[in-house]
């Protein structure tokens, strides 16, 4: 049995019986033959269907967003608007997907040459629990759209919420088995990748359960995209607005109670702002509203299991060890954990090193902007830094220097349909979402006439 338990309770939601060997082989039929039909419709046909999925998202965000919350602790408002978002991504692909995958001409000496995009079949998606709809739409919107056929193992703590990501696409109208979510564990993952049925595998979720899915997949010679999570750096230079890029890092560090994969985890501070600038941090993270995830006024949940906030109070305890100090929070309870401040923080200590995946921050001070770019290339993961300066042309400048997927300049990193979004290093390889995204999974075929 897997089983969905309420982190701000306790108490156990549902319990979930898992495929059998039989129900499994079913579900893989289904999709094959599913595909077989859903790879020649028309890309007009798909996106009616991914409106309505969209109108099916915003007609019942409250009740898909209350199932997030309880099964993982969102405060019921970021629930809802993670929800919207859904919506959002599945009416991009719908109106853009039909130009992303149209054919490309390239001239050559033949009569005619070009590209054509075309689907590749069953894409199997291992999915996390922090964005429980949003992880798994930003697959599935291009995937169904570039006619491929989408099967989800989402992470056992989240089952409702994978078990209502059907219901929508049901709802919706699509033909059955274009979407399935299978009742899993990870143990029975490798075999189903490994199923000549199932053509690819994305995940995004841990670097150990990325590393399993990733040799699976190459094992066959099926392509995999790894979405892996960040230590993502927000960098703060003398001249910055201290106003505005203390409120944006207090969202880019603490919003979906800090488990969120592109969240600023590190904070770097030129030593002549550093003072002012923590002053104002303190303050306004102090003000952060911690309570029932179901309440209105909620900013800070708990975290979505209990051993994910002893893990992030294991790093900050560690890291005092190692002699940072704690100048806000640093209290457990059960799966809450207080927002947390540690100064004095090195980049040998847990808080630096590792991926914090919870309401904690270190902070790190640099003197000059050399040594600023060698403090976030030092990590391990390369999946995006936020840069905070009024001077464009040494934004600009600075761009190049960094070795991560995304720079954002005086913006927290976000996920946006338009726009390409992955990693380097062991934050993972592929890219998601924008048209990168939806050409991840098709044959780009090379057509010739002499
Ligand atoms: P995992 O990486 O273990 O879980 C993510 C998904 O992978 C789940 O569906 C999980 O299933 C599945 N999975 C785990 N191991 C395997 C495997 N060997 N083969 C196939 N599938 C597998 O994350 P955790 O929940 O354990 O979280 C641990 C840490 O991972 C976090 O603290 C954070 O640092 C990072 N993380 C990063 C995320 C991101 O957005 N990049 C999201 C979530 C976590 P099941 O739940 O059944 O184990």
């Amino acid at each position: 049995m897997i089983e969905s338990k309420n982190p701000y309770t306790g108490e156990t939601l549902e319990k979930f019986k898992e495929l059998t060997k039989p129900q499994i082989e079913e579900a893989l039929e289904k999709a094959d033959s599913r595909f077989k039909k859903w790879r020649k419709t028309s890309f007009k046909e798909r996106a009616d269907l991914m409106m309505k999925a969209a109108e099916e998202l915003k007609k019942n965000k409250e009740e898909y967003g209350r199932d997030i919350s309880l099964e993982m602790g969102k405060p019921i408002k970021q629930a809802i608007a993670e929800v919207e978002k859904c919506a959002w991504v599945c009416e991009y692909y719908a109106e853009n997907s039909e130009k992303h995958l149209s054919s490309k001409t390239i001239k050559t000496d033949a009569s005619e040459s070009y590209v054509s995009y075309e689907p590749i079949g069953v894409v199997l998606a291992v999915m996390p629990w922090n964005y429980p709809f949003w992880q798994v739409f930003r697959f599935a919107a291009p995937a169904l759209m570039a006619g491929n056929i989408g099967i989800l193992k989402h992470a056992s703590n989240v089952m409702r919420s994978a078990n209502n990501i059907q219901k929508v696409f049901e709802r919706a109208g699509f033909p059955a088995a274009c979407f399935q979510n299978l009742v899993l564990s990870s143990s029975k993952i490798e075999d189903i990748i490994k199923d000549p049925r199932v053509k690819a595998a994305t995940l995004t979720g841990s670097k150990p359960a990325g590393a399993a899915v990733a040799s699976a997949a190459s094992s066959e010679i099926k392509k995999s995209v790894l979405e892996l999570g960040g230590s993502n750096a927000l960098v703060v230079f003398k001249d910055a607005n201290i106003a505005e890029s203390v409120s944006t890092c207090v969202q880019a560090r603490f919003q979906n109670t800090g488990q969120s994969c592109i969240a600023g985890k590190r904070l770097l501070l030129h030593k002549s702002i550093a003072e002012e600038f923590l002053e104002e941090f303190v303050r306004q993270t102090r003000e952060l509203k911690s309570g029932d995830p179901l309440d209105e006024d909620t900013f800070i949940g708990t975290l979505a299991r209990e051993d994910l906030a002893k893990d992030l109070e294991k790093q900050v305890k560690d890291s005092v060890k190692a002699g940072a100090k704690i100048i806000l929070g640093g209290k457990r309870d059960k799966a809450y954990m207080e927002p947390t401040v540690l100064t004095g923080v090195t980049p040998e200590m847990s808080m630096f090193k590792e991926e914090t995946f919870g309401p904690a921050i270190g902070v790190t001070q640099f003197k000059d902007e050399k040594e600023a770019v060698e403090l976030v290339n030092m990590s391990d993961f390369g999946l995006g830094v936020s840069i905070f300066t009024e001077d464009m042309d040494f934004a600009k400048k600075l761009v190049p220097e960094f070795e991560d997927g995304a720079v954002f300049v005086n913006e927290l990193v976000k996920s946006d349909p338009r726009l390409p979004f992955g990693g380097t290093k062991i934050s993972g390889y592929g890219r998601e979402l924008s048209e990168d995204g939806i050409k991840e999974f098709v044959n780009k075929k090379t057509v010739y006439f002499k």
